[in-house]
């Protein structure tokens, strides 16, 4: 019942919601979130996507690295950022489009699990990446903000994103 929005559709602009609420509704919510993310082949998924304005992400970057699976957070606030780095992203919300993106290398997260449970903890490498590319979700950004003009340009001139986004 839920499905993928994709780049136009004004939901991927609003700013999320705290979740506060961690019952059984929620948990299902989040089950058929999962399903989604797994189907649609993504290795990050964030709320919005599906139209829904709640601050949850979901991830699995278990096909770029090791011994990853599933990953859940609730109402994830970035505390600090360090390092920068280059790499090339994609959105499951923006089909056909792959640019590369700075951002930096280290984040510090505070985020609650599905359960409700607290934690701060330090990510780097891809999970750091697919948790900002996520977060930025969750506050209405899409990654081909991020681009130079003349990328993001060519893309509407390609007709690949569109003149209002
Ligand atoms: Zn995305």
């Amino acid at each position: 019942m839920y499905k993928i929005k994709y780049i136009g559709d004004p939901i991927l602009r609003k700013k999320s919601a705290d979740v506060d609420t961690f019952d059984d509704k929620f948990n299902t919510f989040l089950e058929e979130m999962t399903e989604i993310m797994y189907r649609e082949d993504g290795i990050g998924l964030a709320a919005p996507q599906i139209g829904v304005s709640k601050n949850v992400v979901i991830l699995d970057v278990g096909e770029l690295v090791e011994d990853e699976s599933l990953r859940i957070f609730i109402n994830p606030k970035i505390l600090s950022a360090s390092g920068s780095s280059v790499i090339e992203e994609g959105c499951l919300s923006i089909p056909g489009v792959r640019e590369e993106v700075t951002r930096p290398e280290i984040i510090e997260l505070e985020f609650q699990d599905e359960t409700g449970a607290s934690y701060t903890h330090e990510f780097d490498g891809w999970l750091a990446r697919v948790l900002q590319h996520e977060i930025d979700h969750l506050n209405g950004i899409l990654f081909v903000d991020h681009i130079s003009p003349v990328k993001r340009q060519l893309l509407i001139n390609k007709k690949t994103i569109p003149e209002k986004y």
